[in-house]
């Protein structure tokens, strides 16, 4: 099909952006990738009037460490991420995640914030970004405030992003102990979304003490969920198999999936079960 008639802007500049999203009201919207936006407007589950397309803005796309944190621009595409030696080096999880979504072109010009601010609890960052323990910047004419990502998402397609607000960069505190992190998700076929995913980030002390664990669940639930009780069997403990066991147990009693076309609800917390515990090995053995 072809998508509704509407109007488009190229603002150079946030405020830019930020001041024709009030122009043009509560049906306009912010144009990232479009991997998202532009399917849903030709299947015209969406028609907004305006696309505001942020694209021509400079100072949205990068992938830095700075005062503690791991700051990503809104507008990094997954194949920036993808490609970062930053990443690669440190944050194995980025690199897993990646190369899961989609495929190339789509990773060409889907962007992280893109990701995040659809509100897709099919998407795979969101998931990432619990278990990372991120924080959304977001600005509006007011300037900018920071959403914990447990904040950010709170309804079917709907997250903290209010109309007139851009998302701007997402910020991860640096790892304190040795850390590891990984994600992955079963799918149908490659490309595809996840039956069910899992992502896990563990920091240890120089004991080998869990001192935090960080886990984010894709697709199992009507929204991006904290496996929080998986978390806490962890934290405190020597992650010996019997914690591990118990942490995978729970994160697959504690999600909702749903019976639809990927699999029936006992296969997906069956998947959850076998996907969390192999996660967490992969995170330590990331440590190790
Ligand atoms: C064939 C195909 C397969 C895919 N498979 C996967 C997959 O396996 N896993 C996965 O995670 N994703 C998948 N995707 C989705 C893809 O990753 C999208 O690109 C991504 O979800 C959205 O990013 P975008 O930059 O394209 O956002 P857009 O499509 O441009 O925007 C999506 C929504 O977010 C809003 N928005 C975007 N950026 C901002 C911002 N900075 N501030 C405020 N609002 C903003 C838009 O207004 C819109 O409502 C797939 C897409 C396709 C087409």
């Amino acid at each position: 099909m072809i998508a509704e008639k509407f109007n488009y802007e190229a603002p150079t500049t946030i405020k830019e952006a930020i001041q024709l999203l009030h122009e043009h009201g509560d049906e306009a919207k912010i144009l990232a990738g479009g991997h998202s936006l532009i399917p849903m407007m030709k299947l015209r589950f969406a028609a907004p009037t305006c696309l505001i397309d942020i694209n021509n803005i400079e100072g949205l796309s990068y992938v830095k460490e700075e005062d503690g944190f791991l700051k990503i621009g809104a507008l990094t595409r997954e194949s920036d991420l993808e490609h970062s030696d930053l990443v690669r080096d440190k944050y194995h999880i980025f690199g897993d995640a990646t190369k899961l979504i989609a495929d190339p072109q789509v990773r060409n010009f889907g962007t992280i914030g893109g990701n995040l601010a659809h509100g897709d609890a099919a998407n795979d960052h969101p998931a990432v970004m619990i278990a990372l323990g991120a924080e959304v910047e977001i600005e509006n004419v007011e300037g900018s405030r920071s959403v914990s990502i447990d904040e950010f998402f709170y309804g079917f397609y709907m997250t903290a992003v209010q109309h007139g607000e851009i998302l701007t960069e997402i910020k991860i505190p640096a790892p304190a102990g040795r850390f590891g992190s990984a994600y992955h998700k079963a799918e149908r076929k490659v490309g595809d979304y996840a039956t069910a995913g899992v992502a896990v980030a563990i920091e240890l002390d120089a004991d080998g003490t869990c001192t935090k664990a960080g886990i984010g669940l894709t697709n199992v639930n009507p929204l991006p969920m904290r496996a929080e009780r998986s978390e806490a069997a962890l934290v405190g403990t020597k992650l010996s198999e019997e914690d591990i066991a118990n942490a995978a147990l729970y994160a697959s009693e504690d999600c909702s999936p749903s019976d639809d076309l990927r699999g029936d609800e006992d296969y997906k917390r069956h998947l959850v079960k076998v996907i969390t515990k192999r996660m967490i090995h992969r995170a330590l053995g990331r440590i190790k």
